[in-house]
């Protein structure tokens, strides 16, 4: 059966769908030794597909990790300007990974990588409400009026959030702090980010602490660990 060129490229542990396409427009994906760029071909199981002149594997064991992001690393499995990317802490895992999402380059904290297309687009759906918290630091002492606010929903970049959890775990009167734990389903470009900001606190510091039923548990900033079949099942 014939299937589009950007599915197959995924469900080989390519890049996600969307990336998958980036890579076909820019010229660097060829079928049967000729380069194509349209987003539409369809290629047949036996055709021969290479990326960056590498053949792809079609049958790639699905592997799942999660890796402890530390801060000042890219969510990307390559960069082209040569900085730190998060692929680079799992050097010692033969396949070809990508990150689910995105934490932004300040964020740390929990980030799953995969081969597995398919189940990257399912996670980075708004159809898969797996429930995401984030521990920020925030300038300022938050008030029990903005916890509401954020529970409720803000408007950010014109559109509404979803309903959220918000709990201020402590304030500091000293330093102007407050440290506040934020679970929401959505994953908007900066959510949470401009979530506290438009409740007028800025966030100094950001780390993702759960994903669905996945926590940190027993990893330091850097480490990884493989997730089980029920982990992975839990998700979904
Ligand atoms: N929201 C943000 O603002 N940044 C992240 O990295 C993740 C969620």
């Amino acid at each position: 059966m014939a299937e589009r060129l950007q599915k197959v490229m995924a469900n080989a542990g390519v890049a996600s769908r969307r990336a998958s396409e980036k890579l076909i427009q820019e010229g660097r994906v060829m079928v049967n030794g000729v380069v194509v760029t349209e987003l539409g071909t369809k290629v047949e199981s036996d055709d021969s597909i290479s990326v960056d002149g590498k053949l792809l594997k079609k049958d790639e064991k699905k592997v799942y990790y999660l890796l402890y992001k530390p801060r000042g690393v890219i969510s990307a499995a390559k960069d082209n300007k040569g900085r730190e990317v998060v692929t680079d802490y799992l050097k010692d895992v033969p396949e070809r990974l990508y990150p689910v999402g995105r934490l932004d380059y300040d964020t740390s904290g929990l980030l799953i990588l995969t081969n597995d297309g398919d189940f990257a687009n399912q996670m980075m759906h708004p159809r898969y409400k797996v429930d995401k918290t984030y521990v920020a630091k925030v300038e300022g002492l938050i008030t029990p009026d903005s916890i509401k606010k954020l529970r409720n929903g803000v408007v950010i970049d014109g559109k509404p959030t979803s309903r959220a959890r918000a709990k201020i775990l402590s304030r500091d009167a000293k330093k102007n702090t407050s440290i506040v734990s934020l679970t929401i389903h959505e994953g908007r470009y900066h959510q949470v980010k401009k979530m506290f900001d438009a409740v007028g606190h800025k966030v100094q510091k950001l780390s993702r602490t759960t994903y669905g039923t996945l926590t940190l548990d027993g990893l330091t900033s850097g480490e990884y660990r493989e997730l089980s079949h029920n982990e992975v099942r839990e998700l979904l």
